[in-house]
């Protein structure tokens, strides 16, 4: 960014992250689409109203819908409608808003604490919630108002529907809020073959962050509110944020080319797949170990510094930032069988080669 670089581009051989895609087809034609003539600005236009009364009849409710430009923005926004500046929103220690926003949920809340939780399989532990509230209740303490869980999870886990009552139930125990990061939420509903009612607002989601960037959007990601109360003025918060699209019309027409004819899950169907394989290819690997249950698009494993070194050398682009050789490798709704099998081949050779050392 701003640097002369000296990259290659475009990259194939990426596992890195979904966001490293293009647009898939059916949102670029519904982007053209929307490309005709003038709209109305801001939102009031015809797409958008569309795309809404869509998600709507995907989610089977009466929910409030707003479009913002990236996913770090909508969690931040969402929880900011949440909280005021002296509560706590309570998350796992690995997630996003936690790790990858630069501190933006507390900015746009202006100052609510986010307070880390363990669990396992990169899954929010109910009994956390539990002890984290319990353990100091004066009014020194943020207090806690809201639990933000990431469906599918950060390490390419899903939380199952009995999982996410047991998050319910303490967040009805406890009077708390419940935010959902879903950035990858279509891979969840593909990995679960639920109908989406069923891991949100009947589970008591109150906001979903639906993400469409990783499963072939350009950009814009939508904030689901099943909560009315919590949507009242959030176009001021967008607005003052910088995140009201005055050409609304470019960040929601290709949502309606994903959300028709189920595109959106049949990308992320795809992308599961293709992680599946590769999750295949790799646990018949010796000296490869698989580090998490793969159930979305994801794939992490164990690999050794020379090996990872010499598929970077070879051009493999991927993330490796798991502890001390924790890799991840992200599949998107275009990675193909050859991309899969043509990794996992030089992963076989490498490590063979560096098993016999
Ligand atoms: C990618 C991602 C986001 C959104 O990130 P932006 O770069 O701000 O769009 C949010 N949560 C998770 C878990 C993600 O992987």
């Amino acid at each position: 960014m701003g640097k002369s670089s000296n990259l290659k581009e475009p990259l194939r051989t990426q596992f890195a992250s979904d966001n490293y895609s293009g647009i898939c087809p059916e949102a670029w034609a519904a982007l053209e689409k929307g490309n005709k003539g003038h709209s109305r600005g801001y939102g009031e236009d015809s797409w958008t109203e569309s795309v809404s009364d869509r998600i709507r009849e995907i989610f089977e409710i009466d929910c409030e819908v707003f479009f913002v430009f990236n996913g770090t923005a909508a969690n931040s926004l969402a929880l900011a409608s949440m909280c005021n500046s002296y509560h706590s929103i309570l998350c796992h220690e690995y997630a996003h808003i936690e790790r990858d926003e630069c501190g933006a949920p507390e900015f746009f809340s202006h100052g609510t604490k986010v307070l880390l939780l363990p669990g396992q399989n990169g899954k929010v532990n109910p009994r956390a919630i539990e002890e984290e509230v319990l353990r100091r209740s004066d009014i020194h303490y943020p207090k806690p108002r809201a639990v933000s869980i990431t469906q599918a999870t950060e390490f390419g886990t899903v939380y199952t529907i009995p999982e996410l009552q047991a998050v319910q139930e303490m967040t009805r125990k406890f009077h708390l809020r419940l935010h959902m990061d879903g950035a990858r939420f279509a891979n969840a509903v593909a990995c679960l073959g639920v109908a989406p009612k069923e891991i949100t607002w009947k589970v008591g989601v109150d906001i979903l962050c639906f993400g469409g960037t990783k499963n072939g959007l350009g950009v814009g990601d939508a904030v689901v509110f099943f909560d009315h109360e919590l949507a009242r003025e959030f176009e001021y918060r967008c607005k003052q944020s910088g995140q009201l699209a005055s050409k609304m019309r470019f960040l929601s027409a290709p949502w309606l080319g994903l959300l028709e004819n189920d595109v959106w899950l049949r990308n992320a169907q795809h992308s599961n797949q293709m992680a599946s394989l590769l999750e295949k290819r790799l646990a018949e690997i010796p000296g490869v170990s698989i580090l998490f249950p793969r159930e979305a698009n994801s794939v992490f494993a164990e690999l050794s510094r020379p090996v990872i070194r010499e598929m970077n050398q070879r051009g493999w682009i991927f993330y490796s930032f798991i502890g001390d050789g924790g890799c991840r490798f992200m599949c998107s709704w275009d990675t193909t069988e050859d991309d899969v099998n043509q990794l996992a081949d030089d992963l076989q050779e490498l490590t063979a080669l560096h098993h016999k050392e």
